[in-house]
């Protein structure tokens, strides 16, 4: 897949892609979110290979600002009620192409963005429309390891994945 080893960027949907797409609202309208550590280590993988996350969500929450602060993630747009803008001002930002990004979303929001990267990416549970816009659906859903799956596959297609391995194994003999 030639495509892929231009990628540089990648953008996350975080409900129904970070998470299982619950929301949890406590008695005072705070909101919980469930995250997923494999997500996470993915996500600073990513990063580790010279590589850029950004978040673009509807919604808006503490959490997610949280949850990107604990992973390094520094593009981070909540309340993008149309998320096509919001896409377009972070490869600017980036001063990256749509051929150099790759977008992970489940739900029609996230469309626009998906049918203009150049590597469109669903969980499992993403909605019908969605998942026949994605070059790549994960085997697992949102939550549960889908923006991991999605990460490795870019990685191993850029030659990347082996260099994350590398250091693990080689902790492992000293
Ligand atoms: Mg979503």
């Amino acid at each position: 897949m030639e495509s892929l080893t231009n990628i540089e960027l990648l953008v996350l949907d975080v409900d129904g892609v970070l998470t299982d797409g619950r929301i949890i609202l406590d008695s005072d309208g705070r909101e919980m979110k469930q995250f997923n550590t494999q997500d996470g280590a993915g996500i600073k993988y990513f990063q580790r290979a010279g590589k850029h996350i950004a978040i673009i969500t509807g919604r808006e929450s503490p959490v997610v600002e949280r949850r990107a602060a604990e992973l390094g993630v520094k593009i981070v747009i909540q309340g993008a009620k149309d998320k096509l803008p919001a896409y377009e001002s972070v490869l600017a930002e980036l001063d990256l192409t749509d051929e150099q990004t790759a977008v992970m979303g489940d739900d029609l929001p996230d469309l626009p963005m998906l049918l203009r990267c150049g590597f469109p990416i669903a969980p499992a549970n993403a909605v019908e429309e969605v998942r026949r816009a994605a070059a790549l659906i994960t085997e697992n859903p949102g939550g549960e390891g889908a923006v991991r799956q999605a990460v490795e596959y870019i990685l191993k297609h850029t030659g990347q994945w082996d260099s994350i391995l590398e250091r693990y194994y080689h902790e492992s003999h000293e």
